[in-house]
């Protein structure tokens, strides 16, 4: 029997794949979180067999595996059902992956996720909510899950009342967040955002929300309110909060509403695999046990690689693995000593265990051989000029293997994107995925015409300022002249 391909826009998952340039690509999320050791080696022996052998963490912590069949996507997920592990399906409804166990966490978000999730099939939401819909529940502390984009973001806020909710929605015009709520009026608040965003059809997202309408719900109290709020703070104070962490002022009326303007807004980037900037390091966690965290190159790594880490972290103590957002595999060890063991393995096996790594700062896709519409070998490229890349962060790069932009569609900053006679500079300072080609040079060459551009980034760029802020000051004539010096 043969899988299902998946809907046009809808998300890939383990039963339903998608078709990419190197086979069909299959995403899945365990439900429970963790792995042991066992399940993940597993799983990356049954990708081998399977697909091409090539995993991926996404930005959102999912894991996708490359180079599946029709027919083998069948056999590969029985495997994964024949490890016990269980995927999500249905509206994501995410927390963080220290979620209950993070002892700077405000509040831990499971219960009131798992609510959401009740909510949403109670209500029979699921099916008429867009593939794309999805909910983060963030707890706040050292695993916030700042950068996903989410239709619905609640986000734990702490008073002398105790603990309490903002719901936060980007609407068309722009991100409107509620007061600060109770746990069961946040629950409502959220569903009743999601339950306006199906009305508006099953390809729908907050976005297509009115700023109106979006206010109207989010100031609207509602029956499961258990108390009135206390008197809230001032802005001044909620600026020490979780939720103001964007300095967004709260909707207790449609009439409360701040200008948009240049807000930053979740980023637009998808679930594609590419970019890696996960934490690095050890952590104690509430239970006593000790978090190991590692982030994959870009993104990706071989069945095999996978499978020996997580076998030399197993005997270094790691009883449990997790995927995180940002590309990042956390290791759960039951002691400082072993986990610190696990971070050695990781570091050893190639992995990305220190957040200066400049690898952390560029996004490449599978590009060629791996992907058959590539041009350029995306992530062998990205590993060569991994070390031209500035110091400071000053700017993250991109880098495609063809004009589809997989891993970053929506990427702000430079990307190098391969095409059939060579390889183009794009600046964009705002996230449009048309912007045109600055300048073009040939395979061979780009390597060269890079580390001219990254030259003229540092030696032009002044404290205080952003990357992005910097490359426009440097204008697109001069970032042009430097990429193509000499063709
Ligand atoms: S952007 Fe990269 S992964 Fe996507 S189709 Fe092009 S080469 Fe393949």
């Amino acid at each position: 029997m043969n899988a299902p391909l998946n809907r046009r826009g809808a998300c890939p998952t383990l039963r339903a794949p998608m078709q990419t340039g190197d086979g069909l690509l299959a995403r899945l999320y365990p439900v429970d979180g963790g792995l042991t050791p066992a399940q993940l080696i597993g799983l990356a022996k049954a990708a081998a067999r399977h697909g091409n052998g090539l995993l991926e963490i996404t930005q959102r912590g999912s894991l996708q595996v490359r180079g599946l069949t029709e027919a083998t996507t069948v056999l590969f997920a029985a495997e994964v059902d024949g490890l016990g592990i269980r995927v999500r399906d249905g509206v994501p409804v995410e927390t963080g992956p220290l979620a209950g166990l993070d002892p700077e966490e405000i509040a831990d978000p499971r219960p009131l996720a798992e609510a959401i999730r009740g909510g949403i099939a109670k209500a029979g939401l699921a099916g008429r909510l867009g593939p794309k819909v999805a909910v983060v529940v963030d707890g706040g502390g050292s695993s916030r899950l700042e950068g996903l984009k989410a239709d619905v973001r609640v986000e734990a806020w702490r008073d002398d009342g105790g603990v309490r909710w903002c719901v936060e929605v980007p609407s068309a015009e722009r991100v409107v967040q509620s007061e600060p709520l109770d746990q069961p009026l946040a629950l409502t608040t959220a569903l009743a955002v999601l339950g306006t965003i199906a009305e508006l059809g099953n390809q729908a997202r907050a976005t297509d929300l009115t700023l109106a309408g979006t206010a109207s719900i989010l100031a609207t109290p509602r029956p499961a309110i258990q108390q009135p709020p206390p008197s809230f703070p001032s802005r001044r104070e909620i600026g020490q909060s979780s939720c103001d962490r964007r300095s967004l002022g709260y909707v207790s009326s449609t009439a409360d509403l701040t200008p948009r303007g240049e807000l930053p807004i979740s980023p637009l980037e998808g679930e594609m695999a590419g970019r890696t900037e996960g934490g690095a390091g050890v952590k104690e966690l509430s239970d006593g046990r000790f978090a190991a965290f590692c982030a994959l190159p870009f993104g990706s790594v071989e069945a095999d690689t996978l499978a020996v880490y997580v076998e030399a972290a197993a005997k270094a103590g790691a009883t449990e693995l997790r995927l995180a957002p940002n590309r990042t595999l956390i290791a759960f060890c039951p002691s400082r000593e072993s986990a610190t063991k696990a971070t050695d393995v990781a570091g050893a096996t190639g992995f990305i265990v220190d957040p200066a790594d400049p690898r952390s700062r560029i996004v490449a896709c599978s590009g060629s051989p791996a992907c058959a519409s590539g041009h350029i070998p995306a992530r062998a490229l990205a590993a060569s000029i991994a070390a031209q890349m500035l110091a400071d962060g000053a700017f993250e790069l991109h880098i495609s293997g063809c004009a589809k932009r997989c891993a970053a569609p929506s990427h702000r900053g430079l990307t190098l994107l391969g095409s059939g006679d060579g390889v183009s500079l794009i600046f964009d300072g705002g996230g449009t995925p048309d912007a045109s080609p600055l300048a073009h040079v040939a395979k061979e060459r780009v390597e060269a015409a890079f580390g001219r551009v990254a030259g003229l980034v540092s030696a032009e760029r002044r404290q205080g300022e952003t990357g992005i802020d910097t490359l426009r000051r440097i204008g697109q004539q001069r970032l042009s002249a430097a990429f193509a010096e000499g063709t």
